[in-house]
């Protein structure tokens, strides 16, 4: 559904990595990657890491999330984001999604507060379980912004840490500003099928310095810098992202723009469509220009959907269903969740169609 395109200097800037040796997690190619991405993104600081879930993993560890407190996520979302959070120790607990932008609701996230937390020392303590719910994971779907202004706020005011899921929305702004800064940490995916790939890879952004250095090195084995030494001060994370894999993704960063024109262009088409079809195609949501990286579209019935899926798939045209709900999976069935009305009907109905970029291509 969503093919990489190489036609830019991928082979000359693994060609020159290969030939210098730094092949590995040190190397030029891995500080150019952040710093482009941190500039088309406007972070302060971009600290790559090996894959979008490492990204996750780290950022939410670093906005407090461990055994014994919980984190606000989206049941619509892929399963990414719940493994990372489980990885911290911590427990997710669900809200609904908007219809419009397939992502967190603020509505649902303020009624869920509302009816299940209290503020404590300048923090949101879950009434239910106890625990402290220290972060809140929404995700823009399909590139879609969600409406992350008002998440930000009802955060703020809770004194919940905002970590932005942008793994599927790079090239995707809201109201002017990029998905992904809205937050006191924001994370990107390249995996082989994202809008740009470095084969797999990923990213933590954020605009404050000590998170970026603390983050850095977390994700460095936590070695403290040392012309000969080996010393560490904690239990690190080896999840920097190899400089060949960074040579990847500086060639996808010079065609990203040529990239979102074309994925314009192809929503357009699609959009003119399906409207003759009398079916829903999923749109950017008002105040935002999203990045169509993958394309939707939203059928009757969950028949109807079956129905379509069934008949692309033979005739072969690739189409798949929206994920399972999280908390339909059983891994996290039992976590506490909020209505989930939207989140299910949306299940039922959302199909992704073929969304890449056209071949040959020779718009860099
Ligand atoms: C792709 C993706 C990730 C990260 O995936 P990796 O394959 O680990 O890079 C995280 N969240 C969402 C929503 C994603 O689509």
């Amino acid at each position: 559904m969503h093919r990489p395109v190489f036609a830019g200097h991928e082979k000359q800037y693994l060609a020159e990595c290969i030939d210098s040796n730094f092949v590995s997690s040190v190397g030029a190619r891995v500080t150019e990657f952040e710093e482009r991405l941190a500039t088309f993104v406007g972070a302060r600081y971009a600290i790559a890491t090996m894959n979008g879930t490492a990204a996750l993993h780290i950022a939410l560890e670093l906005a407090g999330a461990k055994p014994g407190t919980e984190i606000i996520g989206q049941s619509l979302t892929f399963i990414a984001t719940c493994n990372a959070a489980s990885y911290t120790g911590a427990t997710p607990v669900f809200v609904d999604v908007d219809r419009d932008t397939l992502g967190m609701s603020p509505q649902a996230l303020r009624a869920f507060l509302e009816a299940n937390a209290q503020r404590r020392d300048g923090g949101a303590w879950n009434r239910g379980t106890g625990r402290q719910i220290v972060a809140c994971v929404p995700m823009h779907t399909f590139g879609h912004p969600c409406r992350i202004d008002e998440i930000a706020a009802i955060c703020d005011e809770w004194g919940i840490v905002l970590v932005e899921d942008a793994a599927e929305s790079l090239g995707s702004w809201y109201k002017g500003r990029h998905t992904g800064t809205f937050g006191r940490l924001g994370t990107f995916s390249f995996n082989g099928n994202k809008i740009i790939t470095t084969g797999g890879g990923g990213m933590v952004v954020t605009d404050d310095e000590a998170l970026a250095r603390r983050c850095k090195h977390l994700t460095t084995t936590a070695k403290i810098p040392h012309p000969y030494e080996y010393v560490h001060d904690e239990v690190g994370y080896n999840y920097r992202l190899p400089n060949l894999n960074a040579a990847l993704g500086c060639a996808q960063m010079e065609q990203l723009e040529g990239f979102l024109v074309h994925k314009r262009a192809l929503a357009a088409r699609y959009i003119d469509f399906f409207k003759d079809a009398g079916v829903t195609f999923v749109q950017e949501p008002a105040n935002s220009r999203a990045n169509y990286w993958l394309n939707a579209i939203v059928l009757d019935s969950l028949a109807e959907r079956d129905e379509f899926l069934k008949a692309t798939n033979e005739a072969g045209v690739m189409t798949r269903p929206i994920w399972r709900l999280m908390t339909h999976l059983k891994m996290f069935s039992g976590c506490q969740h909020g209505g989930l009305e939207n989140a299910n009907w949306l299940e039922e109905r959302v199909v992704n169609i073929p969304s890449s970029v056209p071949t040959p291509w020779v718009g860099r």
